[in-house]
């Protein structure tokens, strides 16, 4: 018998770590701070969208703070307000519809901006935390639609999650002999609050979304909760040994 069942306590699988998350208010973001929770660690969850954010106030575990990660500002004085952390995950970015000639220069910047100068500042801010403590754990938010595969109409936001590919890449070279590892996630369609916002803006939504559906080879998109789960492992120390990977999360998209 566990020791788990003989004492009666259960083992959450990321008991004890701090973990520290953007854009947790809805989607992806969200799901992962309610399945990090679960598994016992203390999540300060992290988003420009202040009342849903304090939704998960409710939930043990779980703290909340507003924080635009586009704002390098915010982003330093939030440092200093955390001592240590185990994990920091960079969820926040958005996906613009075109090909490079429906991608004005405010677009690209806009998701330059979200999608990858944000990493580059939380990570700037955090990394001397877990340098310092000599262990850290970085996962970045990526998508199959990158260097991994090329997909219509993702001009500038692929060419934002390749970037995120390669500062995973860099970073977790950079600092493995210090106790650093870092990975991201590369999920192929996800049912999230701004997928049916971008299946609603387009011309005719019930073609859109049968042209998303149609992309995946299940049939269905993945849940917000799966990609979770696949983070929860990535957080915890069952994933030790791996770094610097973009790990494939898409249903078998890309085969
Ligand atoms: P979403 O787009 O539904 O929600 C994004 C969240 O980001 C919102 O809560 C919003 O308030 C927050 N946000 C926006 N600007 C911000 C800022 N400046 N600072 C802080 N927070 C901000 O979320 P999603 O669809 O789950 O996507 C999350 C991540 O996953 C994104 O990086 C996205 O590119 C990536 N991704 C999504 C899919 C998908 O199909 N949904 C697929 C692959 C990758």
């Amino acid at each position: 018998m566990s020791l788990a069942l003989t004492t009666g306590s259960i083992m959450g699988r990321l008991d004890g770590k701090v973990i520290v998350l953007t854009a947790a208010a809805q989607g992806i973001g969200r799901a992962a701070a309610l399945a990090f929770a679960r598994e016992g660690a203390k999540v300060i969850a992290t988003d420009i969208n202040e009342s849903k954010l304090q939704e998960l106030e409710k939930y043990p575990g779980i703290q909340t703070r507003t924080l635009d990660v586009t704002k390098k500002k915010q982003i330093d004085q939030f440092a200093n307000e955390i001592e240590r952390l185990d994990v920091l995950f960079n969820v926040a970015g958005f996906v613009h519809h075109g090909t490079i000639l429906d991608c004005e220069e405010k677009d690209w910047d806009f998701s330059m901006n979200l999608n990858i100068r944000s990493m580059y500042l939380m990570i700037k801010a955090f990394l001397p935390k877990m340098l310092a403590q000599k262990s850290g754990n970085i996962i970045n938010m990526s998508s199959v639609a990158s260097s991994i595969k090329g997909v219509e109409n993702r001009c500038v936001y692929s060419t934002t999650k390749a970037a995120v590919i390669g500062l995973t890449k860099s970073l977790a070279t950079d600092f493995i002999q210090q106790g650093i590892r870092c990975n991201c996630v590369c999920p192929a369609t996800v049912d999230t609050p701004s997928l049916q916002e971008r299946i609603q803006a387009r011309p005719n939504p019930e073609e859109a979304l049968n042209y998303f559906l149609k992309r995946q080879k299940t049939g269905r998109f993945a849940t917000a909760e799966e990609i979770a789960l696949l983070c929860v492992y990535l957080a915890s120390d069952e994933s030790a040994y791996i770094t610097g990977n973009p790990v494939i999360i898409d249903g078998g998209w890309t085969l």
